[in-house]
């Protein structure tokens, strides 16, 4: 079960209080966070916010919720969805983090994830690792990688770091115009512009360079010019 649901609890006071810091919030703010957990972070999200709804799977965890001054809906998020808030903090249970990301609202975020998966989001065009992750990630939100902490911050420790990143909307309503077209070229990293889009079923339009070489920018233009 534990595994199952990607339960790495803090055991950092420090960690719990960065993330929550990292939230900025001043007293007005409704926080939903994903997956509370024991409650680590959340403590200290209810002193500085207005309100706090947190998600949770799991529902053996009620007995660390139940006072905690939170309001907590027991279920899926992938199922519930997000609640109307003014910001969305959660260290993110790794085996679900492509599809949260994919699910946020546009609302500022501030998210503990896998280092690696981290790295990827924020990684620029033309460098390894560049993908659909990275040019979704970036046009959909401005990205902050804040600080990074060791398995150690963990019980049960994972295998992997953890990176802190905090997200604001960015170029959000761009990104439902381009995302068929991401979602189309962005299988080809290495092909080139001309040859990605043929294989996405577009007509190739001659531009010779590599689909991981393409900004943010450059895919906005291009998914437009072939809306
Ligand atoms: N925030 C806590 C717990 C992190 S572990 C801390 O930092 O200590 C991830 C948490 O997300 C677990 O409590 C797990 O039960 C919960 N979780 C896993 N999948 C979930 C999902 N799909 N929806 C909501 N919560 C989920």
């Amino acid at each position: 079960m534990g595994q199952k649901l990607g339960q790495h609890f803090l055991n950092s006071e420090e960690v719990a209080k960065f993330i929550s810091d990292a939230a900025k919030l001043t007293g007005k703010e409704t926080v939903v966070e994903v997956g509370p957990g024991k409650g680590m972070i959340t403590k200290y999200l209810v002193k500085n916010a207005k309100k706090v709804i947190a998600i949770e799977k799991d529902e053996s965890l009620k007995p660390h919720l139940k006072n905690i001054g939170a309001e907590i809906i027991y279920g899926d998020v992938l199922e519930t969805g997000f609640p109307k808030c003014d910001i969305v903090v959660s260290n993110v249970p790794f085996y679900i983090s492509s599809k949260l990301i994919f699910s946020l609202p546009k609302k500022p975020a501030v998210l503990g994830l896998q280092k690696e998966f981290a790295k990827k989001m924020v990684t620029l065009a033309g460098e390894s690792g560049y993908g659909r992750l990275s040019v979704s990630s970036q046009i959909r939100f401005k990205l902050e990688l804040l600080k990074s902490f060791p398995p150690t911050v963990f019980s049960p420790q994972p295998r992997v770091w953890l990176s802190v990143i905090r997200l604001e909307p960015n170029m959000w309503e761009e990104f439902i115009k381009c995302e068929d077209f991401i979602r189309r070229v962005f299988p080809y990293p290495n092909k080139t512009v001309d040859n990605a889009l043929k294989f996405g079923g577009y007509t190739p339009c001659g531009i010779q360079k590599k689909v991981r070489e393409l900004t943010p920018k450059d895919v906005i233009k291009l998914a437009h010019q072939y809306s």
